[in-house]
Order: C-alpha cells, then sequence, then structure tokens
C-alpha cells in the first residue's frame, strides 16, 4: 500500500474509488456528484415490493426535515413508478446547462429530481431494464445541482437487481425500510438487511405502514392484517421499528392533490428525529 493510501484506508473497498494493491473488492461504481453541488447526508427509502408506501414515507420525511430547516432534496430513484413530483404538487419541467441539471423545487422549497420532470409528457410509461436505470440514477447524482443537507432518496421496490444498482450508484448513510403487515415482513426485513450487509450501509431503521385503520367515529384502532409481526421482525434483527403508520385516507388525499407539505401527521417524527441526530 502506498503511503498516501494508508492515510486515507477506509478497510472497506467497496465505498473506496481509489486503486491500490491492497484492494479485496472490486472498484466501487460511485462517482462524485458534480463539483458545483452540496449534498449532506443520503439515506435511502426501501421496501420489499411496490405500494406498501414507500414514497409516502419519502416525501413525509423530506416534508418533516424540511419544517426543522434543513435544506432537503428527493431523489426519485423508483424511476419506472415516479410518484415524487405529484406528491409535491411539482408538474413543470427541471432546466439545466450544458454540464449540469437543476432540481425542481416545491413550494415550501424542497429540491426534487425525478424522471417524471424530464419526461416530454410525465404519462409517458418507463420501461428500462436495470442497468438503464441505474445509469439514470447515477445521473440524477453527478448532473445534478444540488444543494441539500438530507437527500432522501425514493429507491426502486424490491431488493432484486434494481434496486441492487442503484445501491452502487449512491453513497447512501443509512435505509429506512417500509413494510406494511399484509407483506411476509420477516422475510422482507431478512431480505432487507441482507441487501444493506452486502453494500455496506446501516439500515436506520423499520417503519410500518398501513398498521391500523382509526374508526373515524370512536377512534378505535382496527388492526386490518393483525399486529406484531414487524416488531418481531425488527426484534430478531436488532433493528429498530420507528414509527407506524396508519391507513389515512386524508394522507392519499393530499398525495393526489399534490400537497403533501400540508401534511398534519406527526406519525414519522420518531423517524425524522433519528436522521436528524445522525
Ligand atoms: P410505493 O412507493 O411503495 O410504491 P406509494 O407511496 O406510492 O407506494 O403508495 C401507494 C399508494 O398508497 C399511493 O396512492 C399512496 O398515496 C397510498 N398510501 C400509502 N400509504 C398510505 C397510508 N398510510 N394511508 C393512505 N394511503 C396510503
Amino acid at each position: 500500500m502506498s503511503e498516501a493510501t494508508v492515510e486515507t484506508c477506509t478497510s472497506n473497498c467497496s465505498t473506496c474509488g481509489k486503486d491500490c494493491a491492497s484492494r479485496t473488492s472490486p472498484q466501487s461504481l460511485r462517482k462524485a456528484h458534480h463539483e458545483l453541488a452540496r449534498v449532506g447526508r443520503v439515506y435511502g427509502v426501501v421496501s420489499g415490493k411496490g405500494g406498501v408506501g414507500k414514497s409516502m414515507v419519502t416525501s413525509q420525511l423530506a416534508v418533516l426535515l424540511r419544517r426543522r430547516g434543513y435544506a432537503v432534496g428527493v431523489m426519485d430513484a423508483d424511476v419506472t413508478g415516479p410518484s415524487i413530483p405529484q406528491a409535491f404538487g411539482i408538474h413543470e419541467k427541471a432546466t439545466g446547462t450544458e454540464n449540469a441539471l437543476f432540481p425542481c423545487v416545491s413550494k415550501g422549497g424542497v429540491q426534487v429530481m425525478s424522471i417524471n420532470v424530464l419526461l416530454d409528457d410525465e404519462t409517458d410509461p418507463v420501461i428500462w431494464r436495470g442497468p438503464v436505470i441505474g445509469g439514470v440514477v447515477q445521473q440524477f447524482w453527478t448532473d445534478v445541482l444540488w444543494d441539500v443537507d438530507y437527500l432522501m432518496v425514493d429507491m426502486p421496490p424490491g431488493t432484486g437487481d434494481v434496486s441492487l444498482n442503484v445501491f452502487q450508484q449512491l453513497p447512501l448513510d443509512g435505509i429506512i425500510v417500509v413494510t406494511s403487515p399484509q407483506e411476509l415482513v420477516s422475510m422482507v426485513v431478512e431480505k432487507a438487511v441482507k441487501m444493506a450487509e452486502k453494500m455496506d450501509v446501516p439500515i436506520v431503521g423499520l417503519v410500518e405502514n398501513m398498521s391500523f385503520l382509526a374508526c373515524p367515529d370512536c377512534g378505535k384502532r382496527i388492526s386490518l392484517f393483525g399486529e406484531g409481526k414487524t416488531e418481531d421482525a425488527a426484534r430478531r434483527h436488532g433493528l429498530a421499528l420507528l414509527a407506524r403508520m396508519p391507513i389515512d385516507p386524508a394522507l392519499a388525499k393530499l398525495v393526489d392533490e399534490g400537497k403533501i407539505e400540508e401534511l398534519q401527521s406527526s406519525a414519522l417524527e420518531p423517524v425524522a428525529d433519528v436522521i436528524a441526530a445522525r
């Protein structure tokens, strides 16, 4: 190992871009962000499959962190099912220069980049394969002029090759795993844990979405899909179950109307606490 390398060696070849004689694993695919960008910490939000509320959690966390005064961005890496611009009421196109893209900015000041703000028609389907998606996400990292304390990444659903590919492009500081009690939670958590270990990214904790429904008349909590499965899975893997979010038609309405920044719910504040404390 050369002297220069000894000084900076983290003993973690998977996240190191240097090529030295001590390298024990292939060189990282990760590239530097744009030279004019500023990015603090990067957190990915993952799920076992689509439709469990990954985008809902990502956008709510961005809103909560923004309310705490941080500069926040959301990278919509769920390229085949982009829903972040809709949640923030963003329908304009991103602008750019020859070598940089400017993120769109929501009413409340959240910076957003998504394939939907680049497509001519946001209703066009995106039917690309994993490596192409990985390439797009890499450009969201290398070409976008982010200026953020926190960058929240809405990851592709699942733990397959599309997700892995995106994992390889981004220097994630942690991931938040969203589950729902309809799923085989223990299997989802186990897969997420294995993926995180493989990519050497810490798991911040779990969020159980659609945990219960509160009766609009008496307030009683009805757990439609049973209770305790996520808690068990979290305990088994030594992870924290940071929040449980109810099925709430008001939340779906906020997303549909592009008004997620008018969020009233505080269900995800404990997750924002953990992120802001890191
Ligand atoms: P994913 O990103 O995992 O595919 P989404 O966040 O897009 O899932 O959620 C799927 C749908 O369910 C969206 O229409 C969203 O508004 C709705 N949804 C998600 N979580 C909730 C919730 N807790 N209460 C009501 N609707 C929800």
